[in-house]
């Protein structure tokens, strides 16, 4: 059992990648941004106080992601592995992963930052904004949540370098050449 965190910009594809890695490799896809979507869309209490951090392209506060995340972790079968779609998004978030999985006996193996300039995120952004109907894929939310991507979830990396499994990927490839790099870095691995 593999437990992978997937981070990047917005716009980096690990939604893409992580599809593709939780089909090749057997993981659980634990998507928080897809998870509050879900909120949403049902009316729930998280989905209507989230509704407007995530519209402004800021991140929904810690607390809230913490439980959503712990009662989907705790479905999963106990024998899964899981790849952690957008979360963690800042360092608390990856300490309380941490103390998350550890709790459970379980660790995060590796930290894959898929790296992509500025620029690429935004187009590719505004791309996926033709067919997603996704409130926050305006250009001036698209432009916020690089910015905050570069104060907060940027420095998730530095958390992972120091434990000694992070693995950067440049992203900015086709899918299938940026799914080819990730197998590599998974088949060394496993
Ligand atoms: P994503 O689908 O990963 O791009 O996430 C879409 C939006 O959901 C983000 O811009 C945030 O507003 C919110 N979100 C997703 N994951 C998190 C997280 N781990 N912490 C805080 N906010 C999040």
């Amino acid at each position: 059992m593999i437990n992978v965190i997937i981070s990047g910009g917005p716009g980096c594809g690990k939604g893409t990648q992580s599809d593709l890695i939780s089909e090749r490799f057997q993981l659980a896809h634990l998507s928080t941004g897809h998870l509050l979507r879900i909120e949403i869309a049902n009316f729930s209490e998280i989905g209507r106080e989230a509704q407007g951090y995530i519209a402004a392209g800021n991140l929904v506060p810690d607390e809230m992601i913490l439980r959503l995340l712990a009662k989907t972790v705790d479905e999963l079968p106990v024998s899964h592995g899981v790849i952690f779609d957008g979360y963690p998004r800042n360092v608390a978030q990856a300490e309380a992963l941490d103390k998350l999985m550890e709790e459970r006996g379980k660790q995060i193996d590796i930290f894959l930052d898929l790296q992509v300039p500025d620029e690429v995120m935004v187009e590719r952004m505004m791309k996926r904004a033709q067919t997603s109907n996704r409130s926050d894929d305006t250009p001036e939310t698209c432009r916020h949540r690089v910015q905050v991507y570069h104060e907060q979830t940027a420095p998730v990396k530095d958390y992972y370098v120091k434990k000694g499994i992070c693995q950067t990927v440049d992203a900015t490839g086709t899918i299938e050449s940026i799914f080819r790099e990730i197998e590599k870095i998974f088949s060394k691995m496993m």
